[in-house]
């Protein structure tokens, strides 16, 4: 967009075709201020002169762009590169794991939720490989025509994009059923109130229901009832 920048400048409106998911309610809907990444926010900043609409298409269907970005007539920009820094998502999937190690863990790499042991479990998760499946090539338009366990995932298919074969919504990592209760577990080692607990999970893991398990997981949880009247917490408000 930046290189046909001559072109585009001062239209009424176009279409901008992107494969790349996330982008598309980020620079629908998303407002400067509600963008939190500072690289994104920089992109939206230099694309506030265009009026445009963002569509996403699937990669192969881009044979277009995709030769002419084979053939380039010059070094990249640092636009460009901004674009594909962007795109690096197993970046965000790593940056999730290791947010997820205790402070005192001195080797992220030895947190007991590895990353490959989330992909090993996607692998043989039915609803998830159906889920990898939408996020991949397309939702279908209509709700009614979505598989029963995807249901849940209606609402927020748009953000949903995929690292491998795990799918991320946001920073977070969207977790199969069989590593939820040792995500869970993880999530609850230093025994925060259920608020802190979620406010954990928002920055790195997912699925739905999450905040629901939350609660009941610290609810029932015995080290929690014994510390109830002196319970640790973190990022308490003062005022
Ligand atoms: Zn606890």
């Amino acid at each position: 967009m930046f290189k046909c920048g001559y072109y585009l400048k001062g239209l009424q409106t176009f279409e901008h075709v992107t494969d790349h998911r996330p982008l598309i309610s980020i620079l629908n809907s998303y407002t400067l201020d509600a963008v939190e990444n500072p690289r994104l926010q920089r992109l939206k900043e230099k694309l506030s002169p265009f009026i445009f609409t963002a569509r996403w298409r699937a990669g192969k269907q881009l044979c277009i762009p995709d030769a002419l970005s084979r053939h380039p007539v010059s070094s990249p920009t640092d636009e460009a590169n901004m674009l594909v820094d962007v795109s690096a998502h197993e970046a965000v999937a790593v940056r999730a794991i290791h947010s997820l190690a205790s402070p005192d863990d001195s080797q992220p790499a030895t947190t007991d939720v590895q990353l490959e042991e989330l992909q090993r479990a996607a692998c043989t998760d039915e609803t998830y490989i159906r889920l990898l499946h939408c996020v991949r090539n397309g939702f279908p338009s209509h709700r009614y025509d979505l598989h029963t366990t995807l249901l849940d995932y209606w609402k927020i298919r748009d953000e949903l994009y995929c690292d491998g074969d795990l799918v991320l919504y946001g920073p977070r990592i969207v977790v199969p059923v069989a590593s939820r209760k040792l995500v869970l577990r993880r999530l609850h080692d230093s025994h925060c109130r259920a608020e802190d607990t979620k406010r954990r999970a928002q920055q790195t893991m997912f699925w739905p229901g999450i905040n629901e398990d939350i609660t009941n997981v610290v609810r029932a949880c015995d080290a929690c009832q014994t510390l109830l009247p002196s319970q640790q917490c973190t990022g308490m408000m003062t005022s």
